[in-house]
């Protein structure tokens, strides 16, 4: 691949994450509030509001989407661009029953 020579690295389409408001978390430090251990409502509230803030939200969320479409269910985990499994599972449900 051919860099710019100006001093600018070009950037890849999945650089997206240099962006990303979680690259810096410190997981051991400060938890995984991503992937709590419940669904229980108010179990993603940190995670969403960190991901509320996020530049990149949406092409984390469509990252989300296009493995998750791929994917079996049971393997949905984890908040993605600001959305929890269930809430992608129905955003994911919604646009099969408009595409039908
Ligand atoms: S939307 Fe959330 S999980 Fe996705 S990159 Fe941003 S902070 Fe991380």
């Amino acid at each position: 691949m051919t860099r710019p020579t100006n001093g600018l690295a070009a950037r890849e389409p999945e650089d997206w994450r240099l962006d990303a408001e979680c690259r810096d978390w410190d997981h051991e430090l400060q938890g995984d509030p991503w992937h709590p251990n419940s669904d229980l409502p108010g179990a993603y509230d940190d995670a969403r509001k960190i991901c509320n803030g996020c530049p990149v939200a949406a092409l984390c969320l469509q990252a989300a989407f296009d493995t998750e479409s791929r994917s079996d269910a049971a393997i949905r985990y984890g908040m993605f661009g600001g959305k929890t499994p269930a809430e992608r599972a129905a955003v994911l449900r919604k646009q099969r029953r408009l595409a039908a």
